[in-house]
């Protein structure tokens, strides 16, 4: 074979092992992710408490403040009631004076209805934040594994990226060129074998001519129809 050509099915084919690093990085970074997913969605409910907390203290202050104004109107109504001259008088003041007692206990009961809420919304945000600290923790361990997994294959594809580095440096640097031009849109089918005498990469068949230069591999030669570098190989001896 050319040995332009067999050094760009090599190229090629470190290529292809350098590209299939990424996924594998991605892979092992997941569990990371799914971690710190849940520590967002876990801090998410707890800002949703947080803030129906908050809603809740300002009705509890309302409450304070309209029990504020009772209060003054009670005082009114027992200086009122100090000045009273009719028995019609003395009825009315008596139920303005009802009212605003019952007033005053419907506040009562809602303030203490509010804070108990309140008080279990502070025991889920407790509860929220255990599972963080406990996220936390097993986040670290999770980052540590991954920090040297993530290493190992680093030093595995810059061995690969040497190798790639050192065959280039060896290659015809016109190749090299010719060969990244066709990578930029057919990645990693940039150099692709014919098979039952159909380019590789576009799936469309070859003329006899050109089938039978590919195979005496004298030369490089490009599918007429998509451009890709083609190679003969050997049928079933690669599946
Ligand atoms: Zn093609």
């Amino acid at each position: 074979m050319n040995k332009h050509l067999s050094q760009l099915i090599e190229i090629a084919n470190l290529d292809k092992e350098i590209d299939s690093f990424e996924p594998r990085i991605g892979e092992v970074k997941k569990e990371l992710n799914l971690i710190e997913e849940e520590e967002n969605s876990l801090n998410r409910e707890i800002e949703d408490l947080e803030s129906a907390s908050r809603d809740l203290s300002l009705s509890i202050q309302k409450n304070e403040n309209h029990l504020e104004d009772l209060s003054l109107k009670l005082e009114e109504i027992a200086n009122k009631t100090k000045l009273i001259r009719t028995e019609k008088e003395s009825r009315a003041l008596s139920l303005e004076e009802e009212l605003a007692k019952e007033q005053i206990t419907f506040a009562n009961e809602e303030i203490t209805r509010l804070n108990t809420l309140i008080d279990s919304k502070k025991d889920s945000i407790n509860a929220l934040k255990e599972q963080i600290d406990s996220l936390q923790v097993k986040q670290k361990e999770v980052a540590q594994k991954v920090e040297v997994e993530v290493q190992e294959i680093k030093d595995e594809q810059n061995k690969i990226f040497a190798q790639k580095e050192e065959l280039v440096g060896k290659m015809d640097q016109k190749i090299i060129s010719f060969y990244e031009k066709i990578r930029k849109w057919a990645k990693n089918s940039s150099v692709v074998p014919v098979t039952r005498q159909a380019c590789g990469g576009c799936f469309i068949r070859i003329n006899d001519k050109i089938y039978s230069d590919i195979i005496r591999s004298d030369d490089i030669i490009t599918c007429p129809h998509c451009g890709r570098i083609l190679y003969f190989q050997e049928e079933n001896t690669n599946p």
